[in-house]
């Protein structure tokens, strides 16, 4: 069964002035991940993807069509088990998203204080996930001391600190240059192989779901309009 599906999947905004249409940001969306998989979603501005990562981040519920994450139909939830699916799903960003005025450990350890795990679990956790992307001797320091590779690793650490199943990676290299952008695509593809976590990419660059998914659903005008293995759906006719 895959991890997450969208059947027939709409979302629809109100009209933003008094004589316009609804703004339809997601158009009859059906797909399927895989557990595991590492799956891109790739479009241009304004094409839907990040209002598809609010209605997978149970942000924001569907208009119509079924929405089942880790074996739950979003659709049907209250607002507090939505909360619980949310805990499943880590999320990084491409402003990263870091408190300015907590320390690299206490960005770290956030998600873990308000899931109300153990202050020597959260230490343990924290130790762990600050070795596993590299960032062992930054534990004091703020974000503005750090790069902006560096800084995704805070967040990439922070969004895998619950053991989530799931990462979604919102244009998550975009703010980065392409040396850090592939730093960060390795490590990205580290939480995929040795963690098995499984990783949607949002993203308008074609680089880098070539470099780092293997399917990859292309999205224009709210609609998902070719989708597949990310080297046919690339190859070249
Ligand atoms: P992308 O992430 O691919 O740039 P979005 O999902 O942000 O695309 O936007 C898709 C469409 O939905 C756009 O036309 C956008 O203006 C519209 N949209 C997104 N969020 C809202 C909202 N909260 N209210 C009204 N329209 C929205
Ligand atoms: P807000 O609604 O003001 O963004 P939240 O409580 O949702 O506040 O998030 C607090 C911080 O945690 C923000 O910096 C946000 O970017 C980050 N965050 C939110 N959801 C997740 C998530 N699933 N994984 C990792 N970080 C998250």
């Amino acid at each position: 069964m895959p991890i997450v599906s969208l059947q027939g999947v709409t979302k629809t905004y109100p009209p933003t002035a008094r004589d316009s249409a609804p703004v339809i940001a997601v158009d009859d969306v059906s797909l399927d991940i895989a557990q595991g998989d590492v799956f891109g979603i790739i479009g241009y501005s304004g094409a839907g993807k990040s209002t598809l990562v609010r209605l997978i981040n149970a942000l924001e519920p569907t208009t119509s069509g079924r929405l089942i994450v880790d074996g739950v139909d979003l659709t049907t939830l209250t607002e507090r088990e939505l909360r619980r699916v949310r805990s499943g799903i880590g999320m990084i960003f491409q402003q990263f998203n870091l408190f300015s005025a907590k320390t690299v450990r206490a960005n770290i350890a956030y998600p873990l204080t308000l899931a109300g795990w153990a202050k020597a679990d959260i230490e343990a956790r924290v130790t762990e996930l600050l070795a596993f992307v590299g960032l062992s001797d930054k534990a004091k320091a703020f974000p503005e001391q750090l790069s902006g590779g560096q800084k995704q690793r805070v967040g990439i650490a922070r969004a895998l600190a619950t053991r989530p199943a799931i990462l979604l990676a919102d244009e998550a290299t975009s703010a980065l240059d392409p040396q850090t952008t592939h730093e960060v695509l390795e490590l990205l593809a580290r939480v995929n192989r040795e963690q098995g976590v499984t990783i949607v990419v949002i993203t308008h660059e074609m680089d880098v779901i070539q470099t780092l998914a293997t399917k990859v659903a292309v999205m224009e005008g709210g609609r998902v309009v070719e989708q597949g293995e990310v080297f046919e759906v690339f190859s070249n006719p």
